[in-house]
């Protein structure tokens, strides 16, 4: 891993297939605002075969089954993808993403099944010395719980927290980042704002999730990762510093947790 001097985007999928057309300009748009180094969620093997063909420096590949991914696919693609990722893992910066979804996106069946791909996930970072990348919707309570069963602390963010301060104060006393993105800038999404102020700078990072997310510009199809000016713009506000304050606090947070232990 290069030490990133320029800005970093906590959370983002450069390697999708819908940016292939412009791929180059938007990481020369982030370059040109200082963003130089971008974290990835990881989604299934394809994806990571897909990363690693990303040519740019400041790509920190990540490899993990997706929640989404587990849900959807059989025991037997889960078990397959779960073996190669012990293989791959080593050449990832992180484990990631895993976690739970309970929410609309993944059917109520695919809960059993989801639990076990997150636990062996995590008994599999632990071996590894991985910090984790988590997605988590509406399963925070269960995810908390299967955390302290594996481990007493972890390293690695909680990506697009939508949470409580509660919530967050519970993962930041396991060691776990709290990562926050477009949701600041979009309606809705009461109790992550609420929350915003209390969440402590030093477990606080910014991402963009690009190109996931609706786009904030009604001419746009997908997320960029210059939106995390836009969020770290929201946190300035609510903890009285400036973006720069804040871009620089996630960047130096994201190299304590994901440097090589
Ligand atoms: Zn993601």
């Amino acid at each position: 891993m290069t030490t990133a001097t320029g800005f970093i985007d906590a959370h983002c999928h450069l390697a999708d297939p819908r940016l292939d057309p412009v791929r180059e300009g938007l990481i020369k748009r982030a370059a040109d605002c200082g963003i130089t180094h971008f974290l990835q969620g990881g989604v299934d093997p394809a994806d990571w075969a897909r990363q690693r063909r990303l040519e740019h420096t400041g790509v920190w590949r990540a490899f993990g089954l997706h929640p989404w991914f587990v849900a959807e696919n059989t025991a037997q693609t889960c078990a397959d993808a779960l073996a190669q990722l012990r293989h791959e893992l080593g050449d990832a910066v992180a484990l990631g993403e895993l976690g739970l979804d309970f929410g609309p996106r993944c059917k109520a069946e695919s809960r059993e099944r989801q639990r076990h791909y997150f636990r062996a996930q995590l008994e599999l970072a632990q071996a590894a010395g991985k910090p984790l990348v988590l997605h988590v919707v509406r399963a925070h309570g269960e995810t908390l719980q299967l955390l302290r069963a594996v481990a007493p602390r972890w390293r690695g963010l909680v990506h697009a927290f939508s949470g409580s301060r509660e919530v967050a104060a519970d993962y930041i006393r396991l060691g776990l980042h709290v990562s926050l993105g477009p949701a600041l800038l979009r309606p809705g999404f009461r109790k992550v704002k609420e929350a915003v102020s209390h969440i402590p700078r030093d477990h606080l990072v910014v991402e963009s999730d690009a190109p996931d997310g609706p786009p904030l510009e009604e001419n746009c199809t997908f997320n960029e990762p210059t939106v995390i000016l836009r969020v770290a713009e929201v946190i300035a506000a609510n903890h009285g510093v400036t973006a720069t304050e804040v871009l620089t606090s996630s960047r130096d947070n994201l190299l304590r947790a994901f440097a090589p232990a």
